[in-house]
């Protein structure tokens, strides 16, 4: 099951226990959904449940029963068929036969705790969230221009958001898309909408995430430092090949005898290492300029 399912699973789940926001929540869910008019009050669901609470909750808030049908491809089609109820339906939301664009009407969220619900419904309807383990998007597509920007509205000024986000709205064929890609702005409106669990989920993923790109930047920060260290010892120990082979290490002053010997046995030895291991330590940067002048000294061997 996608995580966009179980987003919706979750929503459909939270319980409903004022009436004013039954009513919001009923709004939401029917307002985004493609057909809310006179002529037509209806969705078309591949998801059972969701096909069952648009129905339940049209009978509890409007007390009207849609009737849901079965397509041959599976689809859950529920609907309004008598005229005079979808005139019900609709004239309880506020909208009379005149009424041309789909609005949002603020009549139908009365209090702080109802735009909780009423997002619920809109998500149910027409959003979609993606795995965040894949990618953060989430969105709300709907056919409608000036309702789409009176949602975004909406949730621009929802109180209980951490931080600030401008929603963005492009067209993806005949459809308006609100999306948001930052993390905190998803797990936000997942919260905002009673999705809590999905929104842990969320976060967790997003942890994780986040760690095993540290990890990694780490692991090849130290591997590059390796590598450099790899390349600087081997070039060490062919400039103290060089000098056993010519003039003999026995010739080189006292400090630098030391550590070319602790070198020549320990190729795979840090500076720190090395530095540790001398009867005398020096510093790291003391080592490498011992290492140096072995390299020099061996340079200037014909
Ligand atoms: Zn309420």
């Amino acid at each position: 099951m996608s995580f966009s399912s179980d987003v919706k699973n979750e929503l459909l789940s939270v319980e409903i226990e004022k009436s004013c926001c039954l009513h919001a929540f009923c709004y939401g869910f029917l307002l985004c959904s493609r057909g809310f008019s006179y002529r037509d009050i209806s969705i078309l669901t591949e998801h059972r449940q969701i096909a069952e609470k648009y129905s339940n909750t049209i009978s509890a808030a409007c007390r009207v029963t849609p009737s849901v049908m079965k397509s041959n491809a599976g689809k859950y089609r529920v609907e309004i068929k008598s005229a005079d109820d979808r005139a019900k339906v609709m004239s309880a939301f506020g909208y009379d036969l005149k009424s041309r664009t789909l609005r949002i009407n603020y009549a139908n969220i009365l209090d702080e705790c109802c735009k909780s619900a009423f997002l619920r419904g809109a998500f149910l309807s027409c959003g979609t969230v993606n795995d965040p383990n894949k990618r953060y998007h989430l969105e709300f597509v709907l056919p409608y221009k000036n309702l789409i920007k009176d949602l975004a509205l909406f949730i621009s000024e929802f109180d209980e958001f951490q931080m600030d986000f401008e929603p963005k709205i492009i067209r993806r064929n005949s459809n308006y898309v609100i999306y948001f890609k930052g993390s905190e702005a998803i797990e936000d409106i997942l919260t905002a909408m009673g999705a809590v669990n999905s929104s842990l989920e969320f976060m967790g993923a997003k942890m994780y995430k986040d760690m095993r790109n540290n990890v990694n930047r780490k692991l090849n920060f130290e591997s590059a430092n390796l590598d450099k260290t790899v390349g600087a010892s081997s070039k060490q120990i062919e400039a103290i090949n060089k000098i056993k082979s010519t003039v003999g290490i026995a010739k080189l002053p006292e400090e630098l005898r030391e550590i070319a010997k602790l070198r020549y046995d320990n190729p795979d030895m840090s500076l720190r290492e090395l530095s540790e291991n001398l009867t005398v330590p020096i510093s790291r940067s003391g080592v490498n300029h011992r290492l140096k002048k072995i390299c020099d000294i061996a340079d200037s061997i014909k």
